[in-house]
């Protein structure tokens, strides 16, 4: 029986990870990909290139301190978790393994969703975004769209509209707009044009032939269809896709609270509504698709996981 498993291995399971190494507890770590993903090389025209991932560094040294010593690390898809009633966990591994825990950091992360256009793969990190977040400030002084009808859409336009020279809105529909109380100026604003019931059709961009091959250059525009199908080129830099993201939580359906959106609820300690159940980073309601954040998430789960263990082992 081991005394943490922790399910993923990006900035949130990593930096648990590192913080369980310190506890001497028996940790299993256990991720379909092993190591943390934290380069998203971002390219504009006339701009330097930019990597602006704070906390890459730490990520990567936690991975290597992990990686040098004797915890055990399982390169596998876990497909079910179940409780059982002495309040620990089996964990099924799509591999056929089971491994047995007293407690859960689940650390999966989330994705974005995608709109499934030509162009939109070519010109990723050339113009396309999936994080506005994280790339909004290079945008000054140019002109983008953000693409998506819900929250995450409005606020990434709100973000934008002090830096950039012009924002198109691109909503099938627009979702839950009362909610923010600076929805409305923002529509309204001289700088945004809303294309309401409109969907992109194509990301346009430039490039040039290499060794046979097309090499892409950065996004030069886009082209959107309306519903009587009319066609509307834009002339923009930078494409926001911002979808609501969507987490991996497949595992953890059933055993613990989750928002209306599929995030798992945690509390300050990371704990979730199941005792012994802990979830760190993009996969839990904490606010912010960030690498800095994850990192500080997954340290808390990791600090919470080891006082569980200790001040609950006997009763085990
Ligand atoms: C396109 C893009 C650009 C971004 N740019 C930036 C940026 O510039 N700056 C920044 O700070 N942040 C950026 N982010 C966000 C950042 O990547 C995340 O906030 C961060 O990676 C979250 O860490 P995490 O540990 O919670 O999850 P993740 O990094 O997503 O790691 C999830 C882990 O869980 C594993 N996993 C998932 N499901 C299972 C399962 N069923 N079984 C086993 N293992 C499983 C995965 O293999 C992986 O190891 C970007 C994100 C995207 C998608």
């Amino acid at each position: 029986m081991h005394d943490i498993a922790i399910i993923g291995a990006g900035p949130a399971g990593l930096t648990a990870a590192a913080y369980g190494l310190r506890s001497q507890l028996d940790i299993i770590l256990i991720a379909r990909s092993m190591g943390g993903k934290v380069t998203y090389p971002f390219r504009l025209r006339d701009a330097e290139v930019a990597d602006p991932v704070w906390g890459a560094d730490l990520v990567y040294q936690f991975e290597e301190m992990v990686a040098r010593s004797d915890m055990e690390m399982v390169d596998a898809n876990v497909i079910e978790i179940r409780r059982l009633e002495n309040g620990t966990f089996e964990i099924d591994l799509e591999d056929g393994r089971v491994v047995a825990t007293r407690t859960i950091i689940l650390n999966t992360g989330s994705r974005a969703k995608r709109m499934y256009v030509k162009g939109e793969l070519d010109y990723r990190g050339r113009g396309v975004s999936f994080s506005a977040v994280s790339h909004a400030p290079f945008f000054q002084g140019r002109d983008v769209a953000v693409v998506g009808g819900g929250q995450r859409a409005i606020i990434a336009a709100l973000e934008l509209l002090p830096l950039a020279n012009q924002v198109y809105l691109i909503a099938p529909r627009l979702d839950g707009l009362a909610r923010l109380p600076a929805a409305k100026e923002a529509l309204e604003h001289p700088r945004m044009s809303v294309f309401q019931g409109w969907e992109i059709q194509e990301v346009i961009g430039d490039g040039e032939m290499a060794d046979g091959k097309f090499q892409p250059g950065y996004v030069t525009g886009l082209n959107l269809v309306g519903i009587n199908g009319e066609i509307r080129s834009l002339p923009v830099e930078g494409v926001f896709v911002q979808h609501e993201l969507m987490p991996h939580n497949d595992i953890a359906r059933g055993l613990v609270e989750m928002d209306h959106y599929g995030f798992i609820r945690v509390n300050e300690r990371c704990e979730t509504s199941l005792p012994g159940f802990f979830a760190a980073g993009d996969v839990t309601t904490v606010h912010a698709e960030q690498v800095v954040i994850a990192i500080g998430e997954g340290g808390k789960a990791g600090l919470s996981a080891w006082e569980y263990v200790a001040t609950h082992r006997m009763a085990q």
